[in-house]
């Protein structure tokens, strides 16, 4: 299934997002934890790729066992910066062959040693020489990235926004955002890309803090802003794990529940491979919201 079908419908939507194995010895514990989230049936899964080549090899692996297995539509994540093009064109091939027709495509993080080399040689230097070479091979959804935040190698938003715009112009068919804790930055957004003719549908992705050690991480990851109440939060249970699991359950609850009061019908949930987190915000909202998604 195409997961657009799937967002341009007024019904609500819960995704959740894991990540494949480093190495072949973890492949089981991945498999399992990742089966447990795909039994609450969510709308879709993704599988994250690693840019660096690192947990690239396992992404289809996930994803194709989720899909076979337990019939959830599955967005598999590629990465181009660090990557030729026979290896592009090889992955392209291989979603195919498994019938994997939604793709994430994405630029990838430029690490110290990518940053040291000659880029007059790289083949790919941004997400959307990757979506246009998706949409030419044709078949495919196609997802990218946008950044409420602004993308810390952008001048600023109206030059982040422009190169969003021409990534959908391309053939990006929807848009995820990196983590916000503030949904008020997500609005605020929406109505900026919204002025600059930008109608795909968006998820907001929202990322669960269930551990004090995860905060520190998540905004060298993303530079996002934490809010005065986020940060109140992990101050006062930061030492405690199970409390901190259940207050971060919780404020990853009120954001979604936030976001579909106003009328924003599609979330992204950065569950990474905890089951545990999944399944308590899934029940939270399907107490409150009483219906399955
Ligand atoms: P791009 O769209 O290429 O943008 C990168 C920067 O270049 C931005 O500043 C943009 O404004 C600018 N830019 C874009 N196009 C042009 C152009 N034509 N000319 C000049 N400048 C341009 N990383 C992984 O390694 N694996 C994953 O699975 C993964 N999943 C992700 C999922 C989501 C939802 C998000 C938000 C990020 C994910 N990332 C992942 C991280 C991502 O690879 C990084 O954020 C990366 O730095 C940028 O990727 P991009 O696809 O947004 O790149």
């Amino acid at each position: 299934m195409k997961i657009i079908d799937i967002l341009k419908t007024e019904q609500m939507s819960l995704s959740f997002e894991v990540f494949p194995p480093k190495k072949e010895t973890s492949y089981e514990s991945v498999r399992m934890a990742t089966e447990e989230i795909a039994a609450l049936k969510p709308s879709f899964m993704s599988v994250t790729y690693g840019a660096g080549g690192g947990t690239s090899e396992y992404t289809l692996a996930v994803a194709k066992n989720i899909k076979d297995k337990y019939n959830v539509p599955m967005l598999s994540h590629l990465t181009c910066v660090s990557s030729s093009k026979e290896t592009v064109h090889a992955r392209i091939g291989e979603l195919k062959e498994n019938d994997i027709t939604n793709v994430m495509a994405l630029r990838g993080d430029l690490t110290p040693e990518l940053e040291n080399t000659d880029r007059s040689k790289w083949d790919y230097r941004h997400a959307i020489d990757l979506i246009r070479e998706l949409k030419e091979a044709g078949g495919f959804c196609i997802g990218a990235a946008c950044y409420p935040e602004v993308h810390p190698e952008s001048a600023n938003q109206k030059e982040d926004i422009a190169h969003l715009k021409e990534k959908v112009d391309a053939g990006a068919d929807f848009l995820t955002t990196q983590m916000i804790f503030d949904n008020n930055l997500f609005y605020n957004f929406l109505y900026k890309i919204r002025e600059a003719g930008i109608t795909v549908p968006i998820l907001p992705g929202i990322m669960p803090i269930t551990n004090a050690n995860q905060v520190e991480r998540a905004i060298k990851l993303s530079g996002a802003f934490m809010p005065v109440r986020f940060k109140a939060m992990v101050d006062k249970f930061g030492s405690s794990p199970e409390a901190m699991k259940q207050a971060g359950i919780a404020y990853a609850t009120d954001q979604i529940i936030d976001l579909y009061a106003n009328g924003i019908t599609n979330v992204h949930v950065y569950s990474m491979n905890k089951p545990d987190i999944a399944k308590g915000i899934y029940c939270n909202l399907f107490q409150i919201l009483g219906k399955v998604f």
